[in-house]
């Protein structure tokens, strides 16, 4: 049985330019409001464990941005983690399952930690229906609950009834995930948006932005804020080091690891083997050194600032309200990156 949509992702649409009335763009305003808490700009980055720990998330809150802590470490060391960042009201932790993933959120919500982040690779779930159930009876208005992934309207519905505050949506999208080839499951990430944002929650689009439009497209599609793991990869904020290389062609390049959190590498770090009934999904890749965060943070709010004049929008939410996308041809695709190339001059 199919169902009825056809599931589309960033690169099948386009945003249609809309009349403008806002002079500049440093005219428009990029805030997200978090039940009361104000962000001046809706990226977060991705609880992975090559992209947020300490210096990426005083980085990004720096920028204005939030961060959720990854939780592929044992609870002293998050503790220890969360004590060292700088503006904790902006920095989200990161729980999984069970008994460690409830005793972790005692923890951290005993040093203050109040956004938390239930955090599954299919969130559609029982399991994580009690978690956030527990985390609610617990704490009844203290704390702001994010969860997932999911990536239906009824995925979404059912972590709202449960009780999420942000619903994350994403399954098979992200960069270096191979949820999508191992298994065969996934929505395009556009359809997966505009799915989810139809129940009354924030939503966070995470995984699949690779250039600052996607961000926009996020957003325009119903994205309160939007994830980022793989460009990020390779900052200097992101754990791990900076190692020297040679390429295969005699160049010398510095690259920095990137990898799933599904990867067998990373499952044999924190499990220690990984089970025989398992298979990865995700891969393990290095990556290009890139400087500063802020400089990738830069650009892809350059294109959102951009993106909201072109749409006649002052507010993300009326990007929303406004947008209408069209749906592209390959050869449309095409047209859109750069294509020049340099020609001999005709003859004639
Ligand atoms: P990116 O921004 O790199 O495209 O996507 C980042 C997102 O990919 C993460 O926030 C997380 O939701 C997802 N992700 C991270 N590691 C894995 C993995 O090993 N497998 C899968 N299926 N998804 C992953």
């Amino acid at each position: 049985m199919f169902i009825s949509s056809k599931g589309l992702t960033f690169d099948d649409v386009l945003l249609v330019p809309g009349y403008n009335g806002i002079k500049s763009r440093q005219n428009v305003t990029t805030a997200v409001d978090l039940l009361g808490l104000k962000f001046e700009i809706p990226i977060m980055t991705s609880n992975m464990d090559t992209i947020t720990e300490v210096e990426m998330a005083n980085a990004i809150t720096a920028l204005g941005g939030m961060a959720i802590l990854h939780r592929f470490m044992t609870i002293e060391k998050n503790v220890d983690m969360f004590k060292r960042v700088k503006d904790q009201s902006r920095v989200a932790i990161s729980i999984g399952l069970g008994k460690d993933g409830l005793e972790r959120a005692d923890a951290l919500i005993h040093l203050g930690a109040n956004i938390i982040c239930v955090d599954v690779a299919h969130g559609h779930s029982k399991e994580v229906n009690r978690s956030i159930r527990h985390l609610r009876e617990k704490h009844p208005d203290s704390l702001v609950v994010i969860a997932g992934n999911v990536a239906t309207y009824a995925g979404a519905d059912y972590l709202a009834a449960a009780g999420a505050d942000v619903i994350k949506v994403g399954i098979g999208s992200g960069s270096v995930c191979t949820t999508r080839i191992k298994t065969g499951f996934g929505v395009p990430q556009l359809t997966a948006l505009q799915e989810c944002r139809k129940v009354d929650r924030l939503i966070i689009s995470d995984g699949g932005i690779r250039f600052p439009a996607d961000a926009v497209k996020a957003l325009a599609a119903g994205a309160d804020f939007v994830m980022l793991g793989g460009m990020l990869a390779g900052t200097d904020e992101t754990p791990g080091e900076v190692v020297e290389k040679v390429n295969d062609d005699g160049e010398k390049i510095r690259v920095k690891r990137f990898r799933g959190m599904a990867s067998r590498e990373a499952q044999e770090d924190f499990m220690g083997s990984m089970s025989e009934w398992k298979t990865a999904e995700g891969v393990s890749i290095e990556v290009a050194y890139r400087g500063s965060v802020k400089d990738v943070i830069l650009d892809v709010m350059g294109g959102i600032r951009s993106g909201l004049t072109y749409c006649g929008a002052a507010t993300i939410k009326d990007l929303q309200r406004k947008a209408q996308f069209i749906e592209i041809t390959n050869a449309g695709q095409i047209e859109g990156t750069p294509h020049a190339s340099i020609r001999k001059p005709n003859k004639t």
